[in-house]
C-alpha cells in the first residue's frame, strides 16, 4: 500500500510539486528522506563556555539586560538585545527588524538559538530564533536538503505527519521481516525512523542509522543474489590447456610479465578452461599493462578455434590497441582487424564479410562493434577496455554477438577489493598492483600562481629539447560554454604570447569527434608540441614523448582524476613531470595535492579518494546498475556491508524464496532496479 504525500496534513498541490522536485512523491519516499544534518537543541550552553565561531548553531539562555535600537545610517536599523547568564554575556542582533523590539523586556528570561560568533571582542548571535523562558530539551532538530520555495519547517512538519501515519499503517515503512532479523535491528521499525528524523541524542541517531543502513544493504545484497539466481545455468566454452599459439606468443613477447600480469592471466586461464562463461574484471593502474593481459586471453580463445573482440571507448584508443596487437602477434598466424567510425564503407563491407566467414580472428574497435549488422562466425571472448566508460547495455550488447562468450572487463579506476566483491556481486576481480619494472615515477609538484612563469620557462626548455607537454584546464562552471571560453583564452595566451615559437593545439569536449581525433593524432605524431585540453581529453592515449602534464586549477579535480591525467605522461624513457597549479583551496584540497606529490600508486590513491569524497563519486565510476542508498554509505559502512552480505546469503539458503526477495527489493529500490535483476 502506498500513500501520496497529498494525504498528509498541510500538503496541497503547491507543496506537492515542490516535494516532487526532490523526488518525494509517496509517504514512504518522505520517510526515507533522511536529514543531511541536525541542529543540537538538546542542551543549553553556559554562554561563557559555548564554542564561538564553530559555525554550528546552538542554544543559550539568560536574562535580558538591555534592549537597544540604533539607526547607524539612513535606512538601516539595528536591534541589539544583551543576554547574560552569569558565566558570560552575548549580544543578539537583528538588522531592519525593529518591529521585534516589543518581544523583549529587560529582566525577562530568554532562550536563543543561533550561530555564536566573535564580533569586536564580544559574543554575538545574528538573527537567532528566540523563545521566552527556558526552552530546553528539544533534542536534535533535523536539517533537510531543500529546494527553492520549500522551508525546513515544511519538511519537518511533513515528516512528522508521515511518522504519525506510520503508526496506523506500519506497512509504509520500508523494510520487512527478512532484513530485520539481525543483531542490528534493536529498535522497532517505527522507533528507528523516529530516531533518525528526530533523535534525542546523536548516539541514538547513529544506532538507528546503522540499523536502517544494514536493512538497506541487506535488500541490496538480496537483489544481487536474485540476479545471480535468475541467470540461467550457462554453458560456456571450455577451452583446452595452453598450446602452441600461446607458447609462441610468450616467446615473442619483448618483455617478461610482471607478477600481477601473470596472476591475472592465471585467473583468466582457469575461468576460460571451466564450463562457466568468464565474467572477470581486471583492475590495474594506468600503465600497469592490462593490454597484454587482454592479448593473452584473446590468443587463448583464438587457439581454441574461436574469435575474440576488444572494445575501447574511443577511436584513437582502438587504433592504438590495433597497432600494439599487430606488433604482439606479428609473425604469428592470427588475423587482426580494426573497426571504428572512421572505417570507410567499402572497407567495412569487406571486413564484415570476412568476420562472418570466420576469416578474422580478433576484431578491435569502438562502439562500432555493437552495430546491428556486425556478425561474428564464432565469438568466444569479448574484452571491454575502460569498462566504466560504457553502459550496462553496451557491454551486454557485445556479449550478445556470441553464444555465451567469455567476458573480460578492464578498468584503470580501481576500488578496494572487499568493496569490489560486495558491489559487483557477480563479477570476479583480479588486480594488477605493480607497474612494469624500470618505470620512472612522474615527479609531481603542487605549486601556486607565483610560480607560473617559472613553470612555463621550464616547459619551454623541455620543448626546445624535443619533448611535448599537456596543459589541462578544468570544467569549472556549471556551464560548458563558460569553461570553453576559459580554455580558449588560456590557449590563445599560450600560443600567441608565452610559447610563440612552439606549435600549440587545443582540444575540448565541444569539438566533433573527428576534429578531436585529428588534433590528438597531430599531437601523437609530434606535429603539435603543446596540447591545451579541457578535462575531457581522451582516456589512455599513449604519447611516450609527452613529459609534462600541467594541470591548471588542480584544486578542482578529484584525486582519481588527477592520477588518471598524470598517467598520460611518464610512458617513455625520459623523466616526466606533473605540475599541479592550484589556487588556495580548502584543507581537503591541500591534503589531496600533498597525497598526489607523495603517492604514486593508483590503488592507494583510490582508497584515499573514496574516503575524502564518499560513495557519491563511486557510483559515477561503477555504473553497474546499483541502486541509490539512503542510510548506508558504502565506503564508511564496509563492515555493515559485509555483515549484510552474509545475512542475505543465510536468508537465501534458509528460505530461497525469489518471489519474496523480488518483492522486498522492488519495494525498497523501485521497479527500475528490480528490472535490472532480470538481465
Ligand atoms: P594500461 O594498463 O594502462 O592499459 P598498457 O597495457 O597500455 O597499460 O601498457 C603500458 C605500456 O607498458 C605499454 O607500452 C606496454 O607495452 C608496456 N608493458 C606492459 N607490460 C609490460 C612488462 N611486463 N614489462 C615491460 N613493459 C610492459
Ligand atoms: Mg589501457
Amino acid at each position: 500500500m502506498t500513500f501520496s504525500i497529498r494525504e498528509l496534513k498541510g500538503i496541497g498541490p503547491r507543496k506537492e510539486a515542490l516535494f516532487a522536485k526532490l523526488h518525494l512523491v509517496t509517504v514512504t519516499d518522505l520517510l526515507q528522506y533522511f536529514p543531511r544534518d541536525y541542529e543540537d537543541r538538546s542542551h543549553i550552553w553556559p554562554i561563557g563556555q559555548a564554542p564561538c565561531g564553530s559555525g554550528a548553531p546552538l542554544l543559550i539562555c539568560g536574562t535580558v539586560i538591555s534592549v537597544q535600537e540604533m539607526r547607524p545610517r539612513r535606512g538601516l536599523s539595528l536591534l541589539k538585545v544583551a543576554l547574560s547568564d552569569g558565566t558570560g554575556a552575548a549580544e543578539l542582533v537583528w538588522f531592519n527588524q525593529a518591529f521585534k523590539k516589543h518581544q523583549f523586556r529587560v529582566g525577562m528570561t530568554l532562550t536563543a538559538f543561533g550561530k555564536l560568533e566573535w564580533s569586536y571582542g564580544r559574543r554575538q548571535m545574528n538573527s537567532p530564533e528566540t523563545e521566552e523562558g527556558r526552552a530546553e530539551g528539544n533534542g536534535f532538530v533535523p536539517v533537510y536538503g531543500l529546494t527553492d520555495g520549500l522551508r525546513q519547517n515544511d519538511v519537518r512538519k511533513a515528516v512528522h505527519e508521515a511518522l504519525g501515519m506510520a503508526k496506523d499503517h506500519p506497512e509504509i515503512l520500508p523494510g520487512w521481516d527478512g532484513c530485520r532479523q539481525s543483531a542490528f535491528s534493536k529498535l522497532s521499525p517505527l522507533q528507528a525512523y523516529e530516531a533518525i528524523h528526530f533523535p534525542a541524542s546523536m548516539a541514538e541517531k547513529e544506532a538507528a542509522r546503522q540499523q536502517l543502513a544494514f536493512e538497506e544493504l541487506f535488500d541490496m545484497q538480496l537483489g544481487l543474489l536474485l540476479r545471480r539466481h535468475r541467470q540461467r545455468p550457462r554453458q560456456g566454452i571450455k577451452c583446452g590447456p595452453n598450446g602452441r599459439l600461446l607458447k609462441a606468443f610468450y616467446e615473442h613477447l619483448p618483455f617478461t610479465l610482471t607478477r600481477g600480469q601473470t596472476r591475472a592471466f592465471l585467473d583468466i586461464q582457469a575461468d576460460m578452461e571451466s564450463e562457466v562463461p568468464m565474467q572477470r574484471l581486471i583492475q590495474g593502474d594506468v600503465g600497469s599493462g592490462k593490454t597484454v593481459v587482454a592479448a593473452l586471453a584473446l590468443a587463448k580463445i583464438v587457439e581454441n578455434g574461436y574469435q575474440g573482440a576488444l572494445m575501447a571507448p574511443t577511436g584513437i584508443l582502438a587504433a592504438q590497441h590495433y597497432e600494439e596487437f599487430c606488433r604482439l602477434f606479428s609473425g604469428l598466424d592470427v588475423r587482426i582487424a580494426l573497426l571504428t567510425g572512421r572505417t570507410s564503407v567499402k572497407e567495412r563491407q569487406q571486413l564484415l564479410e570476412e568476420l562472418a566467414a570466420g576469416e578474422i580472428d580478433i576484431l578491435i574497435g569502438t562502439h562500432a562493434l555493437i552495430q546491428e549488422d556486425v556478425h561474428f562466425a564464432s565469438l568466444g571472448l569479448v574484452v571491454t577496455d575502460e569498462q566504466h566508460r560504457f553502459g550496462v547495455r553496451q557491454r551486454s550488447a557485445l556479449e550478445e554477438k556470441g553464444k555465451e562468450p567469455h567476458a573480460l572487463f578492464m578498468t584503470a579506476t580501481p576500488i578496494p577489493r572487499t568493496l569490489a566483491l560486495s558491489l559487483y556481486g557477480d563479477l570476479d576481480v583480479s588486480s594488477i598492483r605493480e607497474l612494469p619494472p624500470g618505470r620512472k615515477i612522474v615527479k609531481t609538484y603542487a605549486v601556486g600562481e607565483a610560480l607560473r612563469r617559472r613553470v612555463y620557462v621550464f616547459m619551454d626548455k623541455l620543448m626546445a629539447a624535443g619533448q611535448q607537454c599537456y596543459v589541462v584546464c578544468p570544467l569549472v562552471e556549471a556551464s560548458e560554454k563558460v569553461d570553453l571560453q576559459a580554455a580558449t583564452e588560456l590557449y590563445e595566451e599560450l600560443r600567441c604570447k608565452v610559447f610563440k615559437k612552439r606549435r600549440c593545439g587545443l582540444v575540448h569536449g565541444r569539438m566533433a569527434a573527428k576534429e578531436k581525433e585529428a588534433v590528438m593524432e597531430a599531437f601523437q605524431k609530434g606535429e603539435i608540441q603543446l596540447l591545451v585540453a579541457t578535462s575531457v581529453i581522451e582516456v589512455g592515449v599513449n604519447v611516450p614523448n609527452a613529459t609534462v602534464m600541467f594541470i591548471d586549477g588542480a584544486e578542482r579535480f578529484g584525486l582519481a582524476q588527477l592520477h588518471q591525467l598524470r598517467g598520460r605522461v611518464g610512458r617513455g624513457s625520459q623523466q616526466a613531470y606533473c605540475i599541479l597549479m592550484a589556487k588556495g583551496g580548502s584543507e581537503e584540497t591541500q591534503q589531496r595535492l600533498k597525497w598526489m606529490e607523495k603517492i604514486h600508486d593508483g590503488f592507494t590513491l583510490a582508497e584515499k579518494d573514496l574516503l575524502l569524497r564518499g560513495s557519491g563519486q563511486l557510483f559515477g565510476y561503477l555504473q553497474h546498475g546499483l541502486p541509490d542508498l539512503r542510510a548506508a554509505d558504502i565506503i564508511h559502512d564496509v563492515p555493515l556491508l559485509a555483515a549484510a552480505r552474509e545475512a542475505a546469503r543465510q536468508w537465501w539458503q534458509e528460505y530461497g524464496n525469489p518471489g519474496k526477495a523480488e518483492e522486498a527489493v522492488t519495494r525498497r529500490f523501485g521497479a527500475a532496479f528490480a528490472g535490472l535483476l532480470n538481465n
